[in-house]
């Protein structure tokens, strides 16, 4: 049970579907599972057990955003936002300082460009190729019978000695991949690899903005260590990190939670003016 002002955002992606709760100036619980054929019903579960994780009702909560790509499902939402003002607010919000936001999703990756006030300035999306995506990792990862959660730690294991992958198209990339398998490539080199790959796809993204510090990955694939640092190589800058009690994943969720709470502060300045 909360007494302070308590606002949800649901993120419904294209592989996972996020719920958070913001209550007053702070993160609430969380979840985070996987994305369904029925968004909607999806969307209701994943609130219903933030709600549950929280012992809070409904009733409690002052306002619901939706966001992502399925944020039209969200039916009890009051309203929705686009994923890039939702990434913009959350990681502005948890990361003062941040001025360029790289999103790297389930099935596409975004940049967001923030001016000194954290307004968002410009864009840009890669959502025409698969093979700089999260799922690209899992496809991947699961064609080598690794789990997508431990491709980080392949990454560290050993020498740094990437392999170069040739191939631009993801179908082409796993045969290539599946190939240094077979010919008995060590594994951490083949990772380092298919991680400088997708590093590679989403710094071009990056620099077709131009680079303000600092900067923040977001998305679950800002979980993956090994794909950050090869970021980090090819932009040749740090990437800011965020707390360690913030999971990158549901920056989303977070984002459309505080713009419901910015949303219902002002409608009841509004009327109690
Ligand atoms: P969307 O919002 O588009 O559904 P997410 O931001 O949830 O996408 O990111 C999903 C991707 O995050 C997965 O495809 C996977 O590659 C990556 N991912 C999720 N959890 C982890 C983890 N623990 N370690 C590494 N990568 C992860």
């Amino acid at each position: 049970m909360s007494n302070g002002l308590v606002t949800a955002g649901i993120d419904i992606g294209s592989t996972t579907s996020k719920a958070a709760l913001w209550i007053d100036e702070h993160l609430g619980p969380y979840v985070i599972g996987p994305s369904t054929t029925n968004p909607r019903e999806t969307a209701r579960e994943c609130y219903e057990k933030v709600l549950e994780l929280a012992t809070l009702q409904a009733k409690d909560v002052a306002c619901v955003f939706g966001t992502g790509y399925g944020r039209a499902k969200v039916s009890f939402a009051d309203e929705n936002v686009s994923e890039l003002s939702a990434h913009g607010k959350g990681a502005r919000i948890l990361l003062p300082s941040a001025r360029t936001i790289i999103d790297i999703g389930g099935q596409d990756t975004k940049v967001i460009s923030l001016d000194a006030n954290g307004e968002m300035i410009d864009f840009v999306t890669n959502d025409k190729c698969a093979a700089g995506t999260g799922r690209f990792l899992e496809f991947i990862a699961r064609s080598v019978g690794i789990d997508v959660k431990n491709l980080a730690k392949l990454h560290a294991t050993g020498s740094y000695q990437p392999v170069t992958l040739s191939s631009m198209c993801s179908v082409f990339i796993e045969s290539e991949v599946i190939n240094l398998v077979n010919d008995e490539v060590p594994l951490n080199s083949i990772i380092q690899g298919l991680h400088q790959s997708v590093a590679t796809r989403v710094a071009a993204l990056v620099k077709r903005l131009g680079i303000v510090q600092d900067v923040i990955v977001t998305g679950g694939v800002a979980k993956n260590a090994g794909v950050v640092d090869e970021l980090e190589r090819k932009l040749g800058i740090k990437v800011k990190t965020f707390p360690d009690h913030i999971d990158p994943q549901i920056v989303g969720a977070i984002g459309a939670a505080i713009i419901a709470r910015q949303k219902y502060l002002k409608q009841s300045k509004k009327t109690n003016a």
